[in-house]
């Protein structure tokens, strides 16, 4: 995380010294330190560009307002950090109780029971069919990470890519992307209702 590389446009590092850095370079230069360093601090930035604590302050004032960075004490980190994910790291799966995974979690909103979080789409599928008063229901694209309307997202059952739950259930936001991954890993390409009523049919066949 601790390089030294110089963060200045090149011809930004040569006039450096005789002309001070205007906001828009400035701002420029200190997102990009925060995204190398993990953190920059407020009064390190005050040294380096030569300004008033007051600058640096508006500066990560504008650089938080786009979105870029997040003040903190002292200083500012990246935005991403202050995302925080959709599911707590703690969190456990509605349906089975394991621990929820970021990287494939299911939220879904229920007027009566509020948010809920599922380890996988194949709990969150499995939830979705037990509730009749689902306001909203989010699953994370695997290819991308978004979050996507897990109605209208397509899903692969099955394939050769382990998950939480057996058998595996991976969301894709569009049916092309749940096509490309089932030529390389496998298992069924589904719509959300046809996984809805595979994933009941093996369950009721297990019971
Ligand atoms: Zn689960
Ligand atoms: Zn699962």
């Amino acid at each position: 995380m601790h390089h030294k590389q110089t963060l200045m446009p090149a011809n930004s590092q040569q006039s450096e010294s005789n002309h001070p850095f205007s906001a828009e370079e400035r701002q420029h230069a200190i997102g990009q330190l925060v995204q190398d360093e993990g953190r920059v601090v407020t009064q390190k930035l005050v040294t380096r560009f030569g300004v008033s604590r007051m600058t640096i302050h508006r500066d990560l004032d504008a650089l938080a307002a786009a979105g870029l960075v997040r003040k903190v004490r002292g200083g500012a980190v990246p935005a991403t950090d202050a995302i925080q994910p959709a599911a707590p790291r703690t969190a456990t799966c509605a349906m089975c109780n394991l621990p929820v995974s970021d990287r494939s979690v299911m939220m879904i909103h229920s007027r009566s029971r509020g948010k809920l979080c599922a380890c996988c789409p194949h709990c969150g599928l499995m939830m979705l069919g037990n509730l009749d008063d689902v306001e909203a229901a989010l699953a994370r694209d695997f290819l991308f990470g978004r979050m996507v309307n897990a109605f209208d997202a397509s899903y692969v059952i099955d394939a050769d890519v382990r998950l939480c739950c057996v058998p595996s259930t991976i969301c894709f936001a569009t049916a092309a992307d749940a096509e490309r991954f089932q030529r390389g890993f496998g298992g069924r390409v589904t719509t959300y209702a046809t996984a809805q009523a595979l994933l009941h049919a093996g369950h009721r066949k297990q019971l």
